[in-house]
């Protein structure tokens, strides 16, 4: 055995690197934090190659002395804590003084600073010894370069993903400091192109301008503004967007602790509960909100990376959270609600029953008891003339279908519809007894089936839409739609980067045509963003079809006349697979009439 040495100092930052600095955006990080605290009121980030070639973050902010500049470079030298009291009420982002020789350690970095009242700045190379150099006057601020990231670590180098892919993680993390800053004004530039320049937010308005230009218009528009607090303990600022605009993805969720961004069990918890009744199954909400509360109360120094906190009385918390979501939701009026879009079955529908087509739903919000959902058609469907009018239809239905075909022709598998329940499940009367049948998830089946056949047989047909759809997306999104447009064609789904942040879909499988288009596309825009990592979206097609099934079939909750649940009906009789949707969950269920005998006693 060796003998047992103490580690080089330059190893001892290398091996700390290895926690904090994981790839370009972590350094962005870092060094953004450390501008923030330090007072900045604007920031800049430039970047090359997707960080690997270059990261420099200039900053207003304080500056560092010429004397401190080594200190800053050395392993636990920081300005922001100096006792155990400080660790336990940290109120700067960093306090852990490794980032900066981590950084170094790791790279080649030079750090240009100048302080109030100082005549010129300073440079200090990163692992030079020599002291620092005089450097050219400029107003007090900070100036750190960091070129080569992992130069001399090739392991950790041959991990980088590609240039696109290591941006795509520095713009999410610049987007979240922004939402997390909004008084400070900040820039970032990729391969000398500015792709954000953000103005100082210190307005209502100007604040929901920010809010548009990283999440989209679309969210901007759809929000709910929150303020709530607790005594003086806890305090909620921020915005929710309405239920109408739920997400594929929990990809617009950034909650704000004490201005850092954390991820957290309790708060998605919380904020989980709070949607519950509001949102459909599986939709994920969007949301912007800040939690403030003394720092004492919540334990930052759970994670090298500091994304997790622990809160000292997580209950209090969840439940103040809960109360305060739930509250503001519930205060939001039907009429706040944008109309989501008509949607139709690809059936005929019946003259009598007045088609969905002039009644639009929201397609995502469930439970007429949450007074989210529009009111139902004409004179409610729930009331005694609609089920007397679909009774009628019903037995019209029934005694057509008798003198036109063959009087002994059989009733088919899944019978015929006889009513709708709660928006969800149809009720159909067939040979054995009672069929109840999931509407969206048979419906989804069908679809994706259909979809899967045309792609493997002939080709996708696609219908152009009357009116081609322009979408706000944030850039990363745009980019996307630009690299696939090709294969997504192959897909059925005509789309085209329109400019910076803006996407035009011209045409959808027409199996899709009656679907509700821009929430369509923007779920699988989301879908391609988060799991989109291979370039070969052939590779993926089946899972894309699904997307759009999924996105692309009747939700719950919209009323649907006979004819279109004897129609759905059919398709399902013809549809390979038919039992389960995508998802695997079952699409029908058949109850005889035995089981039905056997729960009331009959004939025992
Ligand atoms: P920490 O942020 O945990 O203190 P760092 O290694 O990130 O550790 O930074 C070390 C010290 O360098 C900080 O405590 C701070 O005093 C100084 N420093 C770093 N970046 C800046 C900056 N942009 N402006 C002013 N001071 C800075
Ligand atoms: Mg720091």
């Amino acid at each position: 055995m060796n003998r047992i040495q103490p580690l080089p100092s330059h190893l001892v930052n290398q091996i700390a690197a290895g926690e904090v600095v994981e790839r370009p955006a972590s350094v962005v990080k870092e060094l953004m934090e450390n501008s923030l605290d330090a007072g900045a009121t604007d920031i800049s980030v430039e970047i090359e190659e997707g960080g690997s070639r270059l990261i420099r973050i200039r900053d207003n902010g304080s500056g560092i002395a010429r004397d401190d500049l080594t200190l800053a470079l050395s392993r636990h030298a920081t300005s922001k804590i100096h006792s155990l009291e400080d660790l336990e009420a940290i109120a700067s982002l960093g306090f852990r003084g490794e980032a900066l020789p981590s950084i170094a350690s790791v790279s080649r970095m030079s750090i240009t600073s100048m302080v109030e009242g100082d005549e010129h700045g300073w440079t200090l190379e990163g692992r030079s010894e020599e002291p620092p150099r005089p450097a050219p006057a400029t107003t007090a601020g900070t100036t750190i370069e960091v070129r080569d990231l992992f130069y001399n670590v090739p392991a950790r180098k041959k991990f980088l993903r590609t240039e696109r892919t290591e941006f795509n993680h520095i713009e999410s993390l610049f987007k979240s400091l922004a939402l997390g800053n909004p008084a400070v004004s900040m820039r970032l530039q990729h391969n000398r192109k500015t792709i954000y320049q953000l103005p100082s937010a210190d307005s209502e308005n100007a604040l929901r301008e920010r809010l548009a230009r990283l999440c989209g218009r679309e969210f901007a528009d759809s929000l709910v503004a929150i303020e709530a607090a607790a005594g003086d303990a806890l305090q909620l600022d921020g915005w929710v967007a309405l239920p109408t605009f739920s997400r594929s993805q929990p990809d617009l969720q950034y909650f704000f602790v004490n201005g850092r961004m954390i991820r957290d069990k309790v708060v998605s918890h919380a904020v989980r509960q709070a949607y519950q009744d509001v949102l459909f199954h599986g939709r994920h909400p969007a949301f912007v909100l800040y939690l403030s509360l003394d720092p004492r109360q919540v334990d930052v120094n759970v994670h090298p990376q500091k994304h997790e906190v622990r809160f000292r009385n997580s209950r209090a918390v969840h439940d103040f959270l809960y109360r305060s979501l739930h509250h503001a939701l519930a205060e939001v009026s039907p009429d706040d609600q944008q109309a989501a879009p008509a949607f139709a079955l690809p059936v005929e529908r019946s003259q009598e029953q007045g088609g969905a087509g002039q009644n639009p739903l929201p397609l995502n919000v469930p439970g007429a008891s949450s007074g989210w959902q529009s009111k139902p058609p004409g004179s409610g469907s729930s009331a005694p003339g609609a089920v007397r009018e679909q009774l009628h239809a019903y037995h019209q239905l029934l005694s057509k279908e008798k003198d036109e075909g063959n009087p002994e022709v059989q009733t088919p598998p899944l019978g015929y519809a006889l009513a709708q329940l709660k928006g969800i499940y149809i009720l159909a009367e067939n040979e054995a007894g009672l069929v109840l049948v999931d509407m969206h998830a048979a419906h989804e089946r069908i679809v994706y089936e259909r979809l899967k056949q045309a792609h493997a047989e002939q080709g996708i047909v696609t219908q152009p839409l009357l009116v081609p759809l322009t979408l706000h997306v944030s850039q990363a999104e745009a980019e996307r739609v630009e690299a696939t447009q090709q294969e997504m064609a192959e897909l059925g789904l005509r789309w085209e980067r329109l400019g910076h942040e803006q996407i035009r879909v011209r045409e959808l499988p027409a199996l899709l045509r009656d679907a509700p288009v821009e929430q369509l596309v923007r779920d699988l825009l989301s879908d391609l963003m988060e799991h989109g990592r291979s370039q070969r979206l052939q590779e993926q097609s089946h899972e894309i079809l699904s997307t759009m099934a999924c996105h692309g079939s009747v939700r719950a909750h919209r009323s649907l006349t006979l004819p279109e649940m004897n129609a759905l009906l059919r398709d399902i009789e013809q549809t390979e697979r038919s039992g389960q949707c995508n998802h695997g969950r079952p699409t029908w269920k058949q109850l005889s009439l035995e089981q039905l005998d056997a729960f009331f006693l009959r004939g025992q």
